[in-house]
């Protein structure tokens, strides 16, 4: 009886439980199922399907190097699985845990009952600290932590191959139906998103790239080189989170012994990284214990005064494609488009406008933002997307001013006209209100859709209503109950929600 080792969002060998469990017990087949059903959902893309590409074509090196060449097929698992079984008996299936999409919760689910018809054991592990299925926050930092310091687990020297497993190719994106999307891979000609990629960024960081990360992390500019740009090897599981913490912790403890000179980033840096890469942690738990938050909000009231979008929605399409005749917006979108990549702040700024003034259904908006993130995590996309958009109850709602921010990031215009080439000619002091000094359309460049300031007005309106509803406190302390962060006493933070509740905390930021 052989072993399926089934491959999902841990494109790896090393820290790879499943697959040393495996092959310290007889022979392995190293399985990958490219689905094609999945690869037709309103959130996943091109550039996603690229960079999984690269990454399963660099694992499947690594497998074959080992003794057992990863054997990929098309189709749905079960029935990929359905068929192994009948030709070589599956002894015992392995896999990770994996906090994907809501299609992927009902595929995993559908494996399991069919595992359990067929009785193929199936043994899951736990890789990104989180807790399969945990139903509040209590004890879970500390549980994190505890995972985060076991020792990560060593690749393992040799794997027996299945003499009668047949290799295929890897399909291109054309085989599945997927147009070219318009993503140029940026920098170094690294296949982005592969371990190799990953682990020279993570070494790039800590050697000096990363020296100024907490001031540049903010803008678009500074941030493409200054943030760690770990988040799409994270995302196709190449380098795992636990591999990255090690290191950063040892990097850290280096640091301290050193005098602040020879320091080649700072440890505020370092400590800054550990703190996203445990967000990360934080945030995909949401989604592990909520699958359902892909489509519904956080909060029941926010929920029950949804806004909803149809896909043609001229505001929608405008914002998607960067023409809102917002400056700094568009640039930040049509950077995404072009890059599959953006900073933090910008995200927030990006989906913030689109549903707080432009007021479109997040649902809708989230599923255009997965698509171009060539990093798409949902664990961490979703809850973000939410929180972005006032939806959760227990977060202070956020309204990014673009323009104040395209002042703040960009104060010399660069990345401005670098996107939106239309305003070339614009001064600096009106280039992110051109709309205040020239009437007409510049070289096609569209009047604004909204105006700014009305627009932030009418969201907060908006909020207010439904945060002053009856029983809305009440339904914010159960999402904290569940979702919120331990960090302080649990009673803090209850009083904390509750004097957020009478107070108008929305910031202009
Ligand atoms: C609306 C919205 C949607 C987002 N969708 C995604 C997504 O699909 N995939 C994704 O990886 N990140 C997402 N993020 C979080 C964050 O913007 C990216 O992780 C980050 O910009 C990636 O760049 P980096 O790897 O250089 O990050 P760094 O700043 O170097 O951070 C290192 C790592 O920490 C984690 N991290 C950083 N910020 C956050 C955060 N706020 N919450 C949770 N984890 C964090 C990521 O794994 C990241 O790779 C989203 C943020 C927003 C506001």
């Amino acid at each position: 009886m052989i072993q399926v080792v089934w491959f999902k969002r841990d494109l790896r060998t090393t820290d790879h439980r499943p697959l040393a469990e495996a092959a310290a017990a007889g022979p392995v087949l190293p399985l990958y199922v490219v689905e094609p059903a999945y690869w037709q959902l309103a959130d996943t893309s091109t550039r996603q399907w690229l960079v999984l590409r690269a990454a399963l074509t660099e694992l499947s090196g690594r497998l074959a190097a080992l003794g057992a060449p990863l054997i990929v097929r098309i189709g749905s698992v079960t029935q990929v699985l359905a068929k192994i079984h009948a030709a070589v008996g599956i002894g015992r299936l392995l896999a990770h845990e994996e906090t994907g999409n809501l299609w992927t919760y009902g595929r995993d689910i559908a494996v399991r009952k069919m595992c359990l018809s067929l009785g193929i054991p199936l043994v899951e592990f736990s890789q990104t600290g989180v807790i399969r299925g945990a139903s509040a926050r209590d004890r879970w930092a500390a549980h994190y932590v505890r995972f985060m310091s076991l020792p990560a687990v060593p690749e393992p020297p040799r794997l027996e191959l299945v003499p009668a497993a047949k290799v295929a190719d890897i399909p291109t994106a054309g085989m599945l139906g997927l147009a070219d999307d318009g993503w140029i891979p940026e920098g170094s000609g690294e296949r982005s998103g592969t371990r190799e990629s990953g682990l020279k960024l993570l070494e790039s960081f800590l050697g000096g790239r990363g020296a100024d990360y907490r001031r540049g992390m903010s803008s678009p500019v500074s941030g493409a080189t200054c943030c760690s740009r770990l988040s799409v090897s994270l995302a196709t599981g190449t380098v795992s989170v636990r591999e990255v913490l090690q290191r950063v912790y040892a990097v850290r403890q280096q640091l301290a012994a050193m005098p602040a000179p020879q320091r080649p980033v700072p440890v505020t840096a370092v400590q800054s990284l550990i703190a996203r890469l445990h967000w990360r942690g934080h945030f995909m738990q949401k989604l592990e214990s909520e699958p359902e938050l892909e489509r519904r909000a956080f909060h029941p009231l926010h929920e029950a005064a949804r806004l909803s979008t149809p896909p043609d929605d001229p505001k929608l399409v405008a914002w998607a494609t960067g023409r809102t005749g917002i400056p700094f917006l568009d640039a930040c979108v049509r950077s995404l488009i072009a890059t599959g990549w953006l900073n933090f702040r910008m995200r927030a700024m990006v989906q913030s406008f689109a549903s707080y003034h432009l007021g479109l259904d997040w649902r809708v908006s989230g599923e255009k933002l997965a698509q171009l993130f060539s990093d798409y995590e949902p664990g961490i996309h979703w809850p973000q997307v939410q929180m972005q958009s006032g939806q959760t109850g227990i977060n202070t709602p956020r309204i990014y001013n673009p323009v104040k921010q395209g002042m703040d990031q960009d104060p010399e215009g660069v990345f401005t006209r670098r996107w939106v080439p239309e305003l070339a000619v614009v001064p600096l002091s009106v280039l992110q209100t051109p709309w205040s000094a020239v009437d007409a359309e510049l070289g096609g460049y569209p009047q604004p859709i909204v105006d700014v300031a009305a627009a932030a007005r009418a969201a907060r309106a908006r909020l207010t209503a439904v945060r002053q509803t009856d029983g809305y406190r009440e339904a914010a302390l159960e999402v904290f109950r569940k979702h919120g962060s331990r960090g302080r006493r649990l009673e803090q933070d209850r009083q904390k929600i509750a004097s957020e509740e009478s107070q108008q905390l929305i910031l202009p930021l």
